[in-house]
């Protein structure tokens, strides 16, 4: 219990928060040690079905690999002491024998002193017969004998029967995790069946009212239920089968019987959602009715997922993970993986890890473990780790993220220039050919497209403009797309520019105010008069941007000091704003042409934004520096960007 603290106060009165939140190994340790040792049940399975498993017991060679001394090559068989005098100036004559001993032909006749039978690849070598010379190496000299001007050794191109297996060799160790290398080897030796640890029978529950399986129509206020799948997809991954039985409504008598209906077939049972003890999550209190010894750990010092609950209920694991994707899947790997692959018989997983240097200072919460998403670029003398998480419940980092680093729980935060270890999500570090840091757009995905096309690898980091313009001057990308005014010079982007970074034009977004189409206030206005008609309506709510954001420059402009219902609505996005106003949040609000028509909204076109570039000039000479202005400039670079309603410059 050494590493156990109080809890904080709950910030919510009727919610019994976390009674203990163990520290990450505490938890591990408690955890391992209600579920191990236990006996790891086997089955037999056909080598076919076999990938991945690993084996319950040693395996013996049953026969000898080759089952018989065989030729390596297509040649004579012969007796080594016939040729002992041949050579160049010394030929020597052999009576060929009747017979040609092709693969999988039982010679017949023996190999006599003064003669040879031909053979084929992998044929047996005959009695009499001590090595084998290539057909390359003999002439022929009439229709039944050949001639041969050099020695042979004994053993010659000959492969002796169990020189590659000898029967009763210890042919593979239990607990060896069987790949396409381990099915040649037992197929070699004609095993078809082999004793492998049985994968643990994994029951996967989404919980939450608000859950709609992909495929599915999105109704109001519902997500899709993505944890199902990850998790279903992470427990096959280590050597689970996984059973995914869908998404359970927060209603407690419902999740009680699917509870028990998925523990009673399965060895282990993963739920995600419903851990924070609010007043809907009733998945803890169930377990606690499952069976002994029940919950081991409810709150555990991670960040992200510090909610996660590990119960064991009568010998089957019970875990709900955090309802946050990112949550869910870095808790699943760092907690609940070791316990399922040893339950599957599989060693430890073997992930791939790089030292990086940080290029920012990386804040952490001091007492908690914290797993940062990170994309790798190419520094001048060391990899670089750019943090690139957008918070727990953001999905994408993964997508954006080349692997994670962890910060000590002891520790406040990571400083800048700071070398770490990064985990690999891949096998390798894949560095990529074209970086790009800054402000994201839609638009940028057009232009990289026949980069990716042609096998560039191009990562974009969305850090916002400034972000993207303090990481060019570092070096640390290729281009930084940037849109900020300048209020003094009334122009976009140049102004920010300073010695070694170039502008490249980008294009030009239209932006303007977006209404509901059905919304007669707005309807025939400029964007002056429509701002007048939404102030002089008090029921009229707005939503703004975030301070910084070029559009928030606008929209302070035309309201020239009002603060209408909404204005600290400030979201960061602009399809935020659209997503606002298309479902009645609010009224209006300002976005890009794009978005607003995407989402089907009515548009006022105000004011033209320059989306622009940063160039690194030190980088320009690269060839996918190259390749992106070229793409850029292209006709079919600029088509799809006009298509897609932007106007490059
Ligand atoms: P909860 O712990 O149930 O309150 O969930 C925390 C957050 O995670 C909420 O925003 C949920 O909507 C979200 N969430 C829970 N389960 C899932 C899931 N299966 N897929 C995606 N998001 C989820
Ligand atoms: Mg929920």
């Amino acid at each position: 219990m050494s590493n156990t603290s109080t809890p904080k106060p709950s910030p919510s009165l009727d919610q019994d928060q976390f009674l203990t939140i163990l520290s990450r190994e505490d938890a591990l340790a408690r955890f391992e040690a209600a579920l191990f040792p236990r006996d790891l049940p086997s089955e037999p399975r056909r080598l076919d079905d076999a990938l991945g498993c690993a084996l319950a017991e040693d395996v013996v060679a049953p026969i000898d690999v080759p089952p018989f001394d065989r030729s390596n090559v297509d040649g004579f068989a012969v007796g080594s002491a016939d040729l002992a005098s041949a050579g160049e100036a010394a030929p020597v004559q052999l009576l060929l024998n009747d017979e040609t001993i092709a693969c999988g032909t039982a010679p017949t006749r023996p190999v006599l002193s003064g003669t040879a039978t031909a053979i084929a690849t992998g044929g047996p070598v005959p009695r009499g017969a001590d090595a084998i010379v290539m057909v390359e190496h003999t002439q022929p000299a009439g229709q039944r004998a050949i001639e041969v001007r050099r020695a042979a050794s004994p053993g010659q191109f000959v492969s002796y029967a169990g020189s590659d297996i000898a029967r009763g060799e210890a042919l593979l160790r239990a607990g060896t995790v069987i790949g396409s290398r381990e099915i040649g080897m037992l197929a070699a030796c004609g095993i078809a069946d082999v004793q492998v640890a049985r994968r643990p029978r994994v029951a996967i529950l989404s919980t939450g009212d608000e859950l709609v399986q992909p495929g599915e129509a999105l109704r109001p206020a519902a997500i899709y239920d993505t944890n199902g799948a990850i998790v279903t997809a992470a427990i096959a991954e280590n050597g689970g089968e996984a059973h995914f039985l869908g998404a359970i409504a927060d209603d407690e008598a419902e999740l009680e019987a699917a509870m028990r209906n998925a523990l009673a077939g399965s060895d282990m049972l993963v739920l995600s959602g419903g851990t924070s003890k609010g007043a809907g999550d009733v998945s803890h209190r169930i377990i606690a009715r499952l069976g002994k010894p029940g919950i081991i750990a409810h709150g555990v010092a991670l960040k992200p997922g510090k909610p996660l609950c590990l119960a064991v209920c009568d010998g089957k694991p019970v875990i709900i993970l955090p309802g946050f994707p990112t949550s869910a899947m870095f808790t699943f790997h760092d907690m609940i993986v070791p316990v399922l692959r040893r339950m599957a018989g599989l060693p430890p997983r073997s992930d791939a890890k790089v030292t990086a240097k940080v290029p920012v200072r990386i804040a952490s919460e001091l007492g908690r473990t914290e797993f940062v998403m990170v994309s790798l670029v190419e520094g001048s003398d060391t990899l670089i780790a750019y943090p690139s998480g957008k918070g727990s419940g953001a999905i994408t980092s993964f997508a954006q993220a080349d692997g994670f680093l962890k910060i000590d729980a002891l520790a406040d935060q990571m400083p800048a220039g700071s070398d770490t270890e990064v985990t690999l999500f891949t096998p390798h570090v894949r560095v990529p050919d074209l970086v790009i840091v800054g402000s994201h757009c839609t638009g940028l995905d057009l232009v990289t497209a026949p980069l990716a096309r042609a096998g560039l690898i191009v990562r974009s980091i969305a850090v916002g403009s400034l972000g993207g313009l303090a990481a060019a001057k570092r070096g640390e990308c290729d281009l930084a797309p940037i849109h900020l005014f300048d209020d003094k010079t009334e122009t976009y982007n140049a102004p920010y520019l300073t010695d070694g970074l170039e502008l490249v034009p980008g294009w030009r977004r239209m932006q303007g105010i977006v209404f509901r189409k059905d919304d007669p206030r707005f309807a025939g206005l400029d964007a002056q008069q429509a701002v007048r008609a939404a102030l002089a309506d008090p029921a009229c709510i707005m939503v703004n941007r975030n301070q910084g954001a070029g559009t928030r420059i606008l929209i302070d402009r035309l309201l020239a000091g009002s603060r209408p219902d909404g204005y600290w609505n400030q979201p960061r996005s602009h399809n935020a704003v659209a997503a606002a106003v298309a479902q009645h949040r609010a009224d209006w609000g300002m976005t890009i042409a794009p978005v607003a028509h995407a989402s089907g909204l009515g548009f006022i076109p105000l004011a033209e934004e320059h989306y622009d570039f940063a160039l690194v000039a030190a980088s320009k000479r690269r060839p996918a520096v190259q390749a992106f202005l070229n793409a850029l400039a292209s006709d079919e670079g600029r088509a799809a960007l006009t298509a897609a309603g932007f106007r490059p410059a």
